[in-house]
């Protein structure tokens, strides 16, 4: 069986500004890293392929400009068996829709993996939107929020998905896409053979046309959504500074207003 694993290059959030002229986010200058709910996806990947005999191999797929290329040599130094980069000047301006559009053609060219893990939601665009579309145009069902998988054969999953008030057990037949949530699997560090050996990995790019799109289905003229403002989220609500510098005072007086303060509501 294959297991796609779809990864995002993501800017470090803790430094994201924004253009106030064109409302996007300035990347230059920024450091990429790997978004971490793609890579609870990559760790349950390689814990299924070592628990289950059927997984032969486990791609990584990203769509993004060419540096997006390191995203994947992280991912197959943390377990992954290749990497395809989705790229073309062409996809540029591509919303949550455009976006999903050209990761289901790089899917379908590369054989139609049985089994799609992607992270939650990723922590820049944040919509969590792209799973749930990549299952509507490639007509297969979604798994959200996965926390475990009990079983997995060539023909069905049962998972556990982690919802507002617990858990539900889900069972679906494959192909299927699930998304994986904070706290599923262990984060590990990889190895500096597995680092040496992710950065020798040919990685597999595909264009518009390898990936097999249709022209108007992808960038901004196959995306129904524009972005007409965005800002970034401020913290509102009444502060109350302790800055007395001593850490017992400070101690005393957040317990009392704590316990002057304890009722449900708040
Ligand atoms: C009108 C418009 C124009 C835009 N123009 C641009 C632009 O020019 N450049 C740009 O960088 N962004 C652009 N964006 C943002 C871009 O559309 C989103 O970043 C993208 O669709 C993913 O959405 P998200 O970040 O909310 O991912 P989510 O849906 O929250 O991601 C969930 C999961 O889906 C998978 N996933 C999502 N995106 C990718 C990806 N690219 N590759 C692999 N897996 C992925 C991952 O597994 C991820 O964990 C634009 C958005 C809009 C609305």
């Amino acid at each position: 069986m294959k297991v796609a694993v779809l990864v995002k290059q993501v800017p470090r959030t803790d430094k994201i500004k924004i253009d106030k002229e064109s409302g996007t986010l300035i990347r230059k200058g920024v450091e990429s890293i790997l978004n971490p709910y793609c890579e609870y996806g990559l760790d349950l990947a390689v814990s299924l392929k070592k628990k289950y005999g059927i997984i032969e191999e486990i791609t990584a797929f990203t769509m993004g400009p060419p540096g997006a290329e390191l995203v994947l040599r992280r991912s197959i130094a943390l377990g992954a068996d290749k990497g395809v980069l989705l790229s073309d000047k062409a996809f540029s301006g591509a919303d949550c829709w455009a976006t999903a559009y050209t990761l289901s053609c790089g899917l379908k060219t590369m054989g139609n993996p049985k089994l799609i893990i992607c992270g939650k939601q990723a922590i820049d665009g944040d919509t969590a939107q792209v799973p749930g579309e990549i299952s509507e145009i490639s007509g297969m069902p979604v798994l959200p929020y996965v926390l475990d998988i009990l079983e997995l054969t060539e023909e069905k999953i049962v998972v556990v998905s982690e919802f507002e008030n617990g858990t539900v057990t889900l069972e679906t037949s494959l192909p299927a896409v699930v998304t994986v949530g904070s706290g599923s699997n262990i984060r590990r560090i990889p190895s500096v053979n597995d680092v040496l050996k992710a950065y020798e990995s040919e990685i597999v790019v595909l264009d518009k046309t390898k990936a097999g799109c249709n022209d108007t289905d992808i960038g901004l003229k196959g995306s129904p959504t524009r972005v007409v403002k965005i800002e970034p989220a401020f913290s509102k609500g009444d502060c109350e500074m302790f800055d007395d510098g001593n850490f017992n005072e400070g101690f005393e007086k957040i317990k009392v207003f704590l316990m002057e303060n304890n009722d449900e509501e708040n």
